[in-house]
């Protein structure tokens, strides 16, 4: 028996195998969830449908998180097809990539505004749609970076739309308390994807990140798979409004020799 069997979970912003959101499926779908998968164009389809098709997805959608009717056709499919939803996964980021490197106090308005309207605010959007469809409950979750608590050079515009989801996520959790849905946001260490590839000296923070955390480990999409199945699962059943950390420990260190460190690693 699995732990979520029984479920529908459905997981927005896979875009191909790296994707965290691809390591949440995974995980869901080993304890037994039905998953539905959305992407945000049509060019990523030919790489998330074998994906699908490999934990048997019976839908997979299409959708931008900036467009209502796009967000609406993928709850109207869910709706048609299992009359329910238990999950819902949030794992979208966007940001132009002037706003991901450079003076943070040199950042273009619009680049902001769009960074936190894609990445933050379509987490309300893809809420009140599921919240329709989750009448006994269910289980809601983002993903989110610790630049949002602490500064990391060129992070810059996401930073302040992961700590606009943060504080969405201790909101939409008040509202939905009632309705037995639970909010959380998983903030994960740094990890090698697409996304992540469009930050200035990413390479070298994945390093900084490796021999600083007190575990002297990155994490892996599996790593964070495992955190989000916690928290789709009955075991999270009092768990809400929280973000909760997968990083090795990496967060909770405030000064470290980096130079001692990066010589022991070598
Ligand atoms: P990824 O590129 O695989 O995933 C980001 C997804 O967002 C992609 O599928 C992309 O198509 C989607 N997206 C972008 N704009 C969209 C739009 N308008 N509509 C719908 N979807 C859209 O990269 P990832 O690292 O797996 O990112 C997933 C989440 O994890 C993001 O929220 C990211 O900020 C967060 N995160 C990543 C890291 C990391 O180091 N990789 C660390 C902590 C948190």
């Amino acid at each position: 028996m699995g732990l979520l069997d029984g479920k529908v979970a459905l997981i927005f912003g896979v875009a191909n195998k790296n994707s965290i959101g691809w390591g949440i499926a995974r995980a869901l779908h080993r304890e037994g969830a039905t998953v539905v998968l959305s992407y945000a164009m049509d060019r990523l389809e030919k790489r998330v449908r074998p994906l699908g098709e490999s934990i048997g997805c019976e839908l997979m959608i299409q959708a931008d998180v900036g467009n209502a009717a796009e967000m609406d056709a993928v709850f109207a499919a869910v709706a048609e097809r299992y009359g329910k939803l238990d999950v819902l996964v949030h794992s979208v980021a966007f940001a132009e990539r002037d706003a991901l490197g450079g003076r943070f106090i040199d950042l273009r308005r619009e680049a902001l505004l769009s960074a936190i309207d894609i990445s933050a605010v379509s987490l309300i959007e893809l809420a009140r749609r599921a919240e329709r469809l989750m009448p006994a409950g269910g289980s809601i979750m983002s993903l989110t970076y610790n630049a949002s608590r602490t500064v990391v050079p060129n992070y810059n515009a996401m930073a302040v739309a992961k700590a606009a989801l943060e504080a969405i996520t201790m909101y939409l959790a008040a509202d939905l308390g009632s309705s037995k849905i639970r909010v959380n946001a998983i903030s994960a260490g740094a990890i090698k994807t697409l996304s992540a590839g469009g930050i200035a000296g990413f390479r070298d923070l994945l390093k900084y990140a490796e021999v600083t955390a007190p575990m002297k480990e990155l994490v892996s999409q599996d790593d964070v798979g495992d955190l989000a199945l916690f928290l789709a699962s009955d075991l999270s059943r009092r768990i809400t409004g929280e973000v909760i950390y997968v990083d090795a420990g990496h967060n909770i260190m405030g000064y470290t020799d980096v130079e001692a460190l990066m010589k022991e690693a070598e």
